[in-house]
């Protein structure tokens, strides 16, 4: 098996490292990813700048791109084969609720999977969290299951775990993205200048983070595991939506 291996806090994140390292015992392991920090990108692309690949080490390369020009240009750029599957993380921090959305670490498992291949997104809660090995180690036994017992190919994985030793994690929980309270305002700063500056604040409270949500779930001790599909439709309202549209106003 090939893995194509990326995230968004950089090739040099601790919880990449440990992800590599895990995933090499069971996979042929390639590791294409930000020169940099770049969490919270999004599915953004590159395309203003050539992107610049630079190799590191053995299957180790950095790109001064975003989680998805990494595995855009890794897959149909850089790697001569096709991988079995794409995974990214372990992210330095939870990626619940709405989170997905703003997410670097998903974006890189959703580039995967748009082009074609299985993908998996992994994450570690907590602001500084430390087991980053266990999460490996839940990661290489789920992707080891997965090899057995394949699931739809278009299905993306994104994977929680909470940041305890690994026989203090309860297992595995199938869970739904819940919610976040609006996040926290901007803090407002000033720069040496006296300009005025802001920095984006601290994501909201769990909201909707009940019993089957991701938050619920990594909050009592399991590793979540949430199906994401790419389509945002909102299936129930198109119809109504239509009538809207035709109906005489007023
Ligand atoms: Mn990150």
């Amino acid at each position: 098996m090939k893995i194509l291996v990326s995230n968004d806090d950089g090739y040099q994140a601790y919880g990449l490292r440990c992800l590599a390292a895990a995933l090499s015992e069971i996979a042929e392991v390639w590791v294409v990813a930000p020169d940099r920090n770049r969490s919270g990108a999004s599915n953004s692309l590159t395309l203003d700048v050539p992107l610049r690949v630079h190799q590191v080490d053995d299957r180790i390369y950095y790109v001064n791109g975003t989680p998805t020009d990494c595995v855009h240009v890794a897959i149909t750029g850089v790697l001569d084969f096709e991988p079995d599957m794409v995974v990214s993380g372990i992210n330095h921090g939870s990626n619940l609720g709405d989170d997905t959305l703003y997410s670097g670490t998903v974006a890189a498992a959703m580039e995967g999977r748009f082009l074609g291949y299985p993908a998996i997104a992994v994450s570690l809660a907590g602001d500084r969290p430390s087991h980053f090995e266990a999460a490996a180690d839940l990661t290489r036994e789920l992707i080891t299951r997965l090899e057995r017992d394949p699931l739809p190919r278009d299905t993306i994985l994104s994977v929680n775990v909470p940041d305890l030793p690994r026989d203090r994690i309860r297992g595995w929980a199938a869970t739904r993205l819940g919610f976040r309270h609006r996040s926290e305002p901007v803090v407002a700063i000033r720069d040496p200048k006296g300009r005025p500056a802001y920095w984006i604040g601290p994501a909201g409270a769990g909201q909707d983070a009940g019993p089957g949500t991701d938050f619920h779930a990594v909050a009592e001790g399991w590793a979540s595991l949430t199906p994401l599909k790419i389509d945002l439709t909102h299936h129930a309202q198109v119809a109504e939506l239509q009538q809207w549209l035709t109906a005489p106003e007023g």
